[in-house]
This record gives structure tokens, C-alpha cells and sequence, in this order.
């Protein structure tokens, strides 16, 4: 069964009952799913997990849902945290891991927010959805609402890479390509929610892709036997992945299960082109000013405001982590290092992880011997035009 008691506004503490559709506190900011870990502590051990499935619901207690048999799965999540020893090798660095998100429903980590937050969204009653979307999530919610049996709306910037658009048309999704940016869509989109009683499923604009996307936290601590790494580099848009880490993280704590002592540094990376948590961590802001016209190949870190970005900067600031902005060319030269090196084709995103790793190795942020997990959030197949027209490959 779920342990979950209540919702709590990430903002102002407040609280709100679970049991019914959310999507923002009141105070426009996003709801944090609480549950009750003591008593999670003394029914659950760790070594019940030898058992479970080998999908994110294996950590059920710390998931939303009041019946598990509704739960959706195609297979998300429990993916590879794999040694990157010829990379290693090659850069004098022999603790380096790469988690391959890459193979995951739908080719990329969007699928665990989706997994858990379709599966709960169809518990509390509602009967279609709805988010825009310029990469990942978009098919990853598809996918979810296909075997839901709900419809899915999509909206997209039209220019965004045709595999995208492709995969949510053959899941079945309803596609509205927009002329605009992905804040025009997001206008849009928001429009159906309101007249047609779509739900919205947009980043942290609901309590449990989040939820879905912690279980990154829990699965690399199992994986390090209920260690954790030094340094995790996460290629950040709208930071579920990296505030979803970081509350497993204290809930562990909470259980048990890890020492609380030494946490990872977690290392936001961002591109160049659109860098609103780098710039804001640098000035110190609590709050990320939106970027203006913000560009990169990486689809999944085109996020000029994020409405968790106090939550990704207090989490960087809490676990004397970084953040990190690299060009897209670093990101995509990084990328075929680990392809050549050690077999993954990763996304663009997954590069900047590597390059992002390179910059703070030279700055001597990370030292010899450190654990360091970079993240692959996304396999590189939706993204092979980067790769088709440059004659480096
Ligand atoms: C969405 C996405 C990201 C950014 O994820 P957040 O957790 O929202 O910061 C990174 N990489 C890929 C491949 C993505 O699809």
C-alpha cells in the first residue's frame, strides 16, 4: 500500500488533502507529495526489494498511488548505472558512472514522471490530458495515456525535431503544432484545460511526475548498495529529475536507509543559450529571472523559466553543488565520446553531462577519486539530424 498522507506547497508549507486532481498550491508554486515515513520505516526493509519488480513501482510505499493495481507500466525505470571504464581510462578517472535513461519507455527518464503521474491522474477521475511540450515529455505521456485509455493533447513548437512529433501521432496523441515557443503552446494548451476539462500534466504544474522521477534517488542508492555518489550531473530544464533526487535523498534519510552524513553534490548543467539556473545560482538569487530568447539543440534544457527553480537552487546550495552552462558543440562533441567510448548513443542533454564533468575536473571542483554519476536522461535516437548533417560523423 501507499503511504502517502497529504500534500504540502514546496513554498509555504501549507497543506492540502491528496485525494483529489491538484495542480499548483494557491500560491502558484508546485505541491510536494508527503508520506508517512515513520511508518514506512517500520514495515518496509530494504531487503524486500530482492523481490519486486524491476520497474520504478518496486518502491511502492514512497509512490502516490492508493491502488496499485492501477498502476500504468511499460517497463520504466530500474535502468543501468554502468562503470565507464574505457571513458575512465581514457580521462585518468576511474569512478565515473553513466545512468542510461536512455533505455526507458519512449527512449528517455520522461517516462517515470509519466508512469506515475498518468497512473495517479486516471485514480483521481480524470478523463483527458493535456501538456505542451517541446521534446520528451510530450511521447512519454502519450505512451501512458495510450494504455490509460485516455486521450492526450499535445502541443508543439512546429519546428521541433520531426522524430518528436512522429512518436506522439503514432501513440495516438492529439499534435497541435504552434507557430511560436514553447510559451506560446504552454498559452494554448492551458486554453483546452480551461474548456474542455483536459488535465495538465506540464512540469511540476502537478504533484507527481516528480514522484515518478525520484525513484532515479532511490534505484542509484540500491544500485551503490545504499551508498551514494560524490557528485551527481544532471542535465537540467524544469529540475524534476534533480529536485525529485534530492527529496529521495532526505526520505532515505528519514528511513534509514542512507547516512544522512555526506550527500552527493548535485551539478545543474544547462546550455549556454538558455542558462536561467546557472545565471541565478552565480548572482545568488533565490528566484531565476526568465531568459529571453533562450536556444539550444538539447529540447529538454530549452526551459527559459521553470516554476521549481527556487527548488532546484536550494537543492544545489544544500548539497555544495554547482551549476554549469556549456555550448552546444561541447555538448554534442561530448556525446560522441561516449558513444565511441562506451556504446551508448546519448542525447544531447546526456553530453553535457560529460562536458560539463570536463570543465570541473580542469577547475578542480571534482577531485581524484570522487564517485561521480553522470546522467543520460535521454537516448540520442530522436535527436540523429544533430549527427546526420556534420561531417564529424
Ligand atoms: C526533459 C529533459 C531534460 C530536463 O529534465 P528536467 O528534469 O525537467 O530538468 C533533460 N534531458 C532530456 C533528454 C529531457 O527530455
Amino acid at each position: 500500500m501507499s503511504y502517502l498522507t497529504h500534500l504540502e506547497c514546496a513554498l509555504t508549507g501549507e497543506t492540502f488533502p491528496s485525494e483529489q486532481l491538484w495542480n499548483l498550491a494557491p500560491s502558484g508554486k508546485p505541491l510536494l507529495a508527503r508520506y508517512d515515513l515513520k511508518k514506512v520505516a517500520a514495515v518496509w526493509n530494504r531487503q524486500d526489494l530482492a523481490e519486486r519488480p524491476h520497474t520504478l513501482w518496486r518502491y511502492r510505499e514512497v509512490l502516490p498511488m492508493r491502488d496499485f493495481d492501477n498502476a500504468l507500466s511499460l517497463g520504466e525505470g530500474f535502468t543501468p548505472l554502468l562503470p565507464a571504464r574505457r571513458l575512465g581510462k581514457a580521462l585518468g578517472f576511474e569512478t565515473l558512472f553513466i545512468k542510461d535513461e536512455g533505455v526507458n519507455p519512449t527512449t528517455s527518464f520522461k517516462a517515470r514522471g509519466m508512469a506515475v503521474a498518468v497512473s495517479r491522474a486516471r485514480e483521481l477521475g480524470a478523463t483527458a490530458l493535456s501538456a505542451p511540450s517541446a521534446g520528451n515529455a510530450a511521447g512519454a505521456m502519450s505512451a501512458y495515456a495510450a494504455i490509460a485509455g485516455l486521450p492526450a493533447f499535445v502541443f508543439m513548437p512546429r519546428d521541433v525535431p520531426i522524430a518528436f512529433i512522429g512518436e506522439c501521432r503514432a501513440l495516438g496523441a492529439s499534435v497541435t503544432l504552434v507557430d511560436g515557443l514553447i510559451t506560446d503552446c504552454g498559452r494554448l494548451a492551458a486554453e483546452g484545460v480551461r474548456t474542455h476539462n483536459r488535465f495538465d500534466l506540464s512540469t511540476l504544474k502537478e504533484p507527481y511526475r516528480l514522484e515518478g522521477k525520484k525513484t532515479m534517488g532511490y534505484e542509484l542508492a540500491e544500485q551503490m548498495d545504499w551508498t551514494l555518489p560524490d557528485v551527481i550531473i544532471y542535465p537540467t530544464g524544469g529540475g524534476t529529475g534533480l529536485i525529485g533526487m534530492w527529496k529521495a535523498f532526505a526520505e532515505m534519510v528519514e528511513l534509514g536507509w542512507v547516512s544522512g552524513g555526506k550527500l552527493p553534490r548535485m551539478v545543474c548543467v544547462q546550455a549556454e543559450g538558455c542558462a536561467p539556473m546557472v545565471r541565478a545560482f552565480e548572482k545568488g538569487d533565490r528566484f531565476a529571472e526568465p531568459w529571453q530568447n533562450g536556444k539550444t539543440a538539447a529540447d529538454g534544457l530549452r526551459v527559459p523559466a521553470a516554476v521549481g527553480d527556487f527548488l532546484i537552487l536550494r537543492a544545489l546550495r544544500e548539497s555544495n553543488g554547482t551549476a554549469v552552462a556549456v555550448s552546444d558543440g561541447a555538448m554534442i562533441s561530448a556525446a560522441g565520446e561516449i558513444g565511441r567510448s562506451e556504446g551508448i548513443f546519448p542525447s544531447p542533454e546526456g553530453g553535457a553531462t560529460l562536458a560539463a564533468f570536463h570543465d570541473l575536473r580542469r577547475s578542480g571542483w571534482i577531485k581524484d577519486g570522487e564517485r561521480v554519476v553522470l546522467f543520460n536522461t535521454g537516448s540520442g535516437h530522436k535527436y540523429a539530424h544533430l549527427w546526420a548533417e556534420d561531417s564529424r560523423a
